[in-house]
């Protein structure tokens, strides 16, 4: 995409209402803009990445057999009743409709999905299945100054499990703590992502939190320096040590819940009557799992995590374009070299616009894709264009016929 196409702009100065270093950063590049405390709108590069993180995250749910689906944002009263929660859960967003019949906006979605998958499954040949979706959710936080983090209104990717008994349950569990690595791992943020036990609430005794370190983080985890798994500061007087291996070698450190698992049990199914036939024809409760991730909360994990004093360094995996391609007096070239990156599927983002040199660069450095290529009369003296990675100070020339290939492998 050429820059001067893109309706946003970057700007030199933190916006001054904002005291994230996430929101700021991406406020001044043009991801996102603010609306209101904890409310954002993601602009074009801001949902490039938003929905690359989603895809990823989609594809590691589908591969462990999570079926897609869409709930809807506005739930009746009546279902948050039938679990106590309309009066008990305090970040609710309420209004009431036409009809004077009162909704809340979906904070979380137990309470719509369990009656949806009840009208599904009657026998234990149905079971077990599992469900999510990817969806904007509403609460009403009381502290919404954390950027992307906390959000009033936030990305969420909630899947729901479904289950005969608790050993099916126990089994997919595991089964989705793998796939949470595996997501974490394709985001770049495996190496600072911890497992981390959590209360649990009356299934289990604990429920487990994926916790990325940084000292953005609302969080305190105390990682167990035998295993490396971790502890919750809430839970830990109950522990004693590491749940895992009962090591009492523990460091606490400051961390972001980007996700978490639980064994619901019965919570849910019991109140809505959700029962199924076993194969003797016997009612039995469904047992649930549910499994969270904050698509918004990882995005500006991220932007906390992997930055300098000039701005982000995406991980390609997510990068809102692979390269960003500048010129020094050789639009022509540039234009050519653009046009042969689209043609090869390249993603690239061109500054083409009227700018010095510097703020070409500056803008570069501050919207932080991973390659940026600059085409310069001294580029084109030493044999082509100039190629670095946005993490690294050392260039190559590389002749430019051959920055294609060069990028393909
Ligand atoms: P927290 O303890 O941080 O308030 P939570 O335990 O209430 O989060 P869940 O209700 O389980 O979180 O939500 C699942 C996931 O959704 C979280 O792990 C997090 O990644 C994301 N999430 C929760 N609340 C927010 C928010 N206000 N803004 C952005 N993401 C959020
Ligand atoms: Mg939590």
């Amino acid at each position: 995409m050429r820059q001067s196409k893109l309706f946003t702009r970057t700007y030199k100065e933190a916006p001054k209402d904002e005291s994230s270093y996430n929101a700021q950063t991406l406020m001044r590049a043009g991801f996102i803009d603010k609306l209101a405390a904890g409310v954002y709108t993601f602009l074009p590069l801001g949902l490039r990445v938003h929905n690359k993180i989603c895809k990823i995250i989609r594809e590691e749910m589908d591969a462990i057999g999570g079926q897609e689906l869409l709930m809807p944002a506005l739930t009746p009263k009546e279902v948050w009743e039938t679990t106590d929660r309309w009066a008990h859960f305090d970040a609710l967003f309420k209004l009431t409709g036409g009809d004077d019949k009162e909704y809340a906006l979906g904070a979380t979605h137990e309470e719509i999905v369990t009656p949806t998958v009840a009208k599904q499954v009657l026998s234990y040949k149905d079971l077990s299945l599992s469900v999510y979706q990817i969806q904007t959710k509403f609460r009403n936080e009381k502290r919404a100054k954390a950027g992307l983090m906390r959000g009033r209104e936030f990305s969420m990717k909630d899947m729901y499990s479904f289950h005969p008994n608790e050993e099916s349950l126990n089994e997919y569990y595991k089964i989705v703590q793998k796939a949470y690595f595996k997501i974490f791992e394709r985001l770049g943020l495996i190496d600072q992502t911890y497992l981390t036990y959590a209360s649990g609430g009356a299934f289990s005794k604990y429920s487990h939190e994926f916790q990325t370190l940084s000292e953005a983080g609302e969080d305190t985890i105390h990682i167990c320096q035998q295993c490396k798994i971790a502890i919750n500061q809430e839970i830990i007087e109950e522990s004693k040590g590491c749940p895992h291996c009962a090591s009492t070698d523990l460091q606490a450190q400051k961390a972001i819940e980007v996700g978490n698992i639980f064994k619901l049990g019965t919570k849910f199914s019991a109140p809505f009557n959700f029962k199924y036939r076993d194969a003797e024809g016997n009612e039995r409760p469904v047992i649930m799992g549910c499994y969270g991730m904050g698509p918004s909360r990882v995005m500006g994990t991220i932007v906390e995590l992997a930055h300098d004093e000039r701005g982000i360094i995406w991980p390609e995996a997510i990068a809102p374009f692979q390269v960003y391609l500048l010129a020094l007096n050789q639009d022509k070239e540039a234009d050519k070299l653009y046009e042969a990156l689209k043609t090869a599927g390249v993603e690239v983002l061109y500054n083409d616009l009227d700018l010095g040199m510097g703020e070409k660069m500056a803008d570069a450095d501050l919207i932080g894709c991973p390659y940026r290529i600059l085409i310069s009369p001294k580029s084109l003296a030493a044999g082509g264009a100039e190629i670095k990675r946005r993490n690294s100070t050392e260039s190559v020339i590389v002749d430019l016929k051959k920055v294609v290939d060069y990028l393909k492998k």
